[in-house]
């Protein structure tokens, strides 16, 4: 059964969200005050012992240590996918704040087994370049943004020792739920070069590091590094991995009066892809009750050569997903995927659409702003999602989609074949390509307009209109973003997606503080970088006090509000049978 049904108003806002949702508690008091707290609550009457027990500022020392050595060998066996996106940043007159010029984009798999590796996915300019550039960022005005460099900022020492620093308390304080306790560290003479620099958040039950914000020290001459800050949560009892680390350089000096200025978001998730590919296999084994066998006898018969080729195109299009899934780059079914089957379904009874099988919406979760269809499934990226302002505009994305489908667009059936699903997983971008020619994209325009004309949206795509007027204002500068991986960009060649919504629309215009064209990334859909379920992220929109502050399609810095595992949101658990150490792929 369909019901038309809009959605809960939280998906509807035109107001601005802001990524940083600044929603730390501090609290401070001198290190001295190490006895109990009177502000702790029952939930942290296990950590009063631990604290007691690490009542010294060189005991704290010494757990932080030990744990950070924990951290590194648990690090070495999980292979979670890295993905940076940066710009490069140059100063706008008009608007008095710093806009991108240019962008960068990587996506591959760590591998920390001999130093921070990573496997890349997207760039095969890169991919060459060798492990042993680790630490080595040689000449970073020739843009050579080694996705290494990114993914080394999940480590704040390759040996980290506590005879290589000196050690400052500088307060308590809260991330989140989670009290810390904050040092600064800096490398002590002769410690040699590519040591942390800047300030630690050390969680006060387990003394895990759980956020470090700084930069390495220079290892020689012609080695450069970023400053970041780089956030650890709380995935496995007990553990604390890398998810998301923000990075910016202003006026980062390198030769001839040359400046660099950019900021970059990391993103780490996919930890338990080991899991996800057992529990697919344990799910295809079912024992049929006998009512079931009985009822597949009594209509046991070929399939018609309809039927036939149904199933022959299921087949592929499941094929496609579980790959998809397995590897890491599309969420399993959740919450964020009904948001969307609304919208869909609002589309389908209000103009009397019938589809078989039924039509489902995942969400790929990448930044790069794409959507597409694998056979009956519609898959929106992540980062799609964050920047559309209203409701109206992702029925827009969702609908172009949904015409391929109602058009009998077919998938390339050469997927329903098994044996071409094995290949190594960052080849998937070569592999898999779920581009429409012209002529399918622009049926599928003409079809979507006819089907939003009649649609519960039809008087509200004006923003919709304008959020396509903002993609391709911003794409010259955006081309990585603004670019599909695996499906279909906003932008084919000079021709704008579903293009006619734009003749109603405002002008884009940038510096209108209440004109909202597209947000910044990251404002909308929340990973849990474990097991890559997403959920749609609560905080109230912030209004917007200036124009600089609207950041259409920009990143932004993260501040996660942190919480222990188990402690807070119950529907955060990860299945009982893969409770334990993180173990190796
Ligand atoms: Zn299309």
């Amino acid at each position: 059964m369909k019901q038309t049904k809009m959605l809960r108003p939280r998906f509807a806002l035109f107001t601005l969200f802001l990524v940083c949702c600044v929603r730390l508690l501090f609290i401070q008091a001198s290190f001295a005050q190490t006895a109990p707290e009177p502000q702790l609550s029952n939930r942290d009457a296990a950590a009063q012992q631990a604290i007691a027990a690490a009542n010294s500022f060189d005991q704290v020392i010494d757990r932080a240590v030990e744990r950070e050595h924990f951290f590194m060998a648990q690090m070495k066996q999980l292979h979670p996918l890295v993905e940076t996106y940066l710009q490069n940043l140059k100063a706008d007159k008009d608007l008095g704040a710093a806009v991108p010029s240019s962008d960068v984009y990587f996506l591959g798999r760590l591998d920390m087994t001999e130093g921070t590796d990573d496997r890349t996915f997207t760039s095969p300019t890169t991919a060459g370049l060798g492990k042993r550039m680790l630490s080595k960022l040689k000449d970073v005005y020739a843009m050579k943004f080694l996705p290494l460099g990114f993914a080394q900022m999940v480590v704040l020492d390759q040996d980290f020792q506590r005879k290589d620093y000196d050690f400052t308390f500088v307060r308590r304080e809260f991330l989140g739920e989670v009290r810390c306790i904050v040092l600064d560290l800096a490398p002590k003479k002769g410690a040699g070069g590519g040591r942390f620099l800047g300030r630690i958040w050390i969680e006060d039950q387990d003394y895990n590091i759980v956020r470090f914000n700084g930069t390495y020290t220079q290892a020689h001459r012609n080695s450069y590094f970023f400053h970041f800050d780089s956030w650890r949560q709380n995935l496995r009892p007990g553990v604390w991995l890398p998810s998301l680390i923000y990075s910016e350089e202003s006026d980062f000096k390198r030769g001839l009066g040359k400046t660099l200025h950019y900021k970059a978001q990391t993103r780490l998730w996919g930890y338990n892809l080991k899991d996800f590919r057992r529990n697919s296999e344990f799910t295809e084994i079912t024992v049929d009750a006998p009512q079931a066998v009985q009822d597949q006898s009594q209509k046991a018969q070929d399939a018609t050569p309809i039927e036939a080729q149904r199933a022959w195109e299921r087949q592929a299009e499941t094929n496609v997903i579980d790959r998809l899934q397995q590897i890491g780059l599309l969420s399993p079914k959740g919450e964020v995927d009904k948001v969307l089957q609304t919208v869909v379904n609002n589309m389908m009874v209000t103009n009397n659409l019938d589809i078989q099988p039924e039509v489902e919406c995942r969400v790929l979760m990448t930044t790069p702003l794409e959507s597409f269809t694998i056979g009956h499934t519609i898959v929106v990226s992540r980062g799609m999602i964050d920047v559309l302002p209203d409701e109206a505009s992702l029925a827009m994305i969702l609908t172009h989609e949904l015409a391929h489908i109602a058009l009998g667009h077919q998938l390339n059936t050469k997927l329903a074949f098994n044996d071409r699903m094995f290949f190594p997983d960052e080849r998937t971008f070569e592999r898999m390509d779920f581009a429409r020619d012209r002529n399918e994209e622009e049926a599928a325009d003409k079809k979507a307009i006819e089907l939003l004309n009649n649609s519960p949206y039809k008087d509200k795509l004006n923003n919709a209109g304008l959020f396509l007027k903002a993609v391709q204002a911003r794409a010259p500068q955006l081309k990585n973003l603004i670019r599909a991986h695996l499906g279909e960009s906003l932008l084919n060649g000079d021709a704008t997606r579903m293009s006619s919504l734009m003749t109603a629309s405002p002008q884009f215009d940038p510096k209108k503080i209440d004109q909202v064209a597209a947000l910044p990334l990251g404002g909308r859909v929340k990973v849990d970088p474990w097991n890559n379920s997403l959920e749609l992220i609560k905080t109230k929109p912030v209004a917007v006090t200036s124009v600089a502050e609207k950041m259409p399609f920009e990143v932004t810095p993260f501040f996660p509000f942190l919480t222990r595992l188990g402690s807070a949101a119950p529907d955060k658990g990860v299945p009982e049978k893969t409770a334990g150490a993180p173990s190796g792929q």
